[in-house]
This record gives C-alpha cells, structure tokens and sequence, in this order.
C-alpha cells in the first residue's frame, strides 16, 4: 500500500486556507482558447471533498472538491454557449463545458432540499481563499470508479488526517438539514 495515498492534485499538497472575507471570483474552465467563465458573488458554503461518480475531477483526482452558493449569485460571463447540461434528468443539472469537460456550475431546480443551490467546483477559482473543504462524502463510491477495496482503510486514515472526516453519504450536518426540510414539508416538524 503507498505511503500517501493520492486523494487529489490540490488536497495532495495539504486542505487549501481559506481567506476571511472572500468576497467570490470567477470560476475559469480548462480550455485554453475562449474559456467560459463564471462569476460568482460571495463565498462558498458547504465545501467538501465527494467520491461520487458524478462530480467533475481534474486529471488524477479520486475526489471532486464541491460545493454550494446560491442559484442568484452565478453569472456566466463569458463563452457559456459552449456550456451543456451533462444528465438533464438528474438531480443537479451539472453545466459542462463542451471543450474541456469541466462542469462549471450545477443547480438544483426540483423541489428539493437543495433547490435553489448550485453545486460548483471551487478550484476553478482563479482567486484563492475560497472556504476550503471541511469533509469528504460519498467515500465508499470511488471504489465504483476503480479504488481497490483493500485501499480504502488508507483513503480514510488519509482524509482523517487532513480534517476531512469521511463519510460514505453527506455529513452530519446536511443530512440533517435534508431530513428537516422533509419533516416540515410531511408536517412532522412544525416550521
Ligand atoms: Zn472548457
Ligand atoms: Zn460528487
């Protein structure tokens, strides 16, 4: 079993600070000939590292770094007629450039707990000191892209050791934010 285990190129290196007061930047994709960029207003919420089969990865990356900002906060700027949206019948409808494949911003438009969010991709900041990733979810499902079982003790102690508590769904706190949401729409929960 490696020493380190590879988790992706950016967190390889150790979590990313983030900078009190990050006031948003402009998400850039990989193409080197008119990329689409989108701006997003204010910071992100919610960053973490996903094993998830459906997130965009750069190139060696097991994880995805995702996160959420408000629908009304992205604007794209520039070249988004190169932008298709990779599964419309899934829940987030992941905006991907047609040139590099990056997705560059995923909203949330069915009545969902997370309706009215857009999962983006915080690397692609061309500014840093976005909040940085504060857990892993989906971890069991990278074996679904090929991580050996066997390696799995070794991603898991690695992301512990970088304060990226795993876990093999959402972590605590959104999945109780989902199931509060679902309790007031049943009516269990009064709202
Ligand atoms: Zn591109
Ligand atoms: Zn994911």
């Amino acid at each position: 079993m490696p020493a380190t285990v590879s988790l992706h190129p950016l967190l390889d290196k150790g979590v990313p600070k983030g900078a009190s007061g990050f006031t948003g930047g402009v998400l850039v994709c990989e193409c080197t000939t008119k990329p689409v960029r989108v701006k997003v207003e204010g910071d992100v919420a919610h960053n973490h590292a996903c094993g998830c089969t459906k997130c965009w990865k750069p190139a060696g990356a097991v994880f995805s770094i995702v996160a959420v900002v408000p629908h009304d906060k992205i604007t794209v700027l520039e070249n988004g007629e190169k932008l298709e949206v990779v599964d419309k019948s899934a829940l987030i409808q992941r905006h991907a450039c047609k040139g590099c494949g990056v997705h560059m911003y995923g909203p949330v438009e069915r009545v969902h707990p997370f309706q009215g969010l857009d999962f983006i991709h915080p690397e692609r900041f061309q500014e840093t000191g976005w909040s940085p990733p504060g857990f892993a979810a989906f971890v069991s499902s990278i074996i679904e892209s090929g991580t050996e079982p066997d390696d799995m003790p070794a991603v898991r102690a690695r992301l512990t050791e970088l304060g990226l508590t795993p876990s093999d769904c959402l972590n605590n706190a959104l999945m109780d934010y989902m199931a509060t949401w679902m309790a007031k729409k049943s009516g269990a929960l009064k709202s």
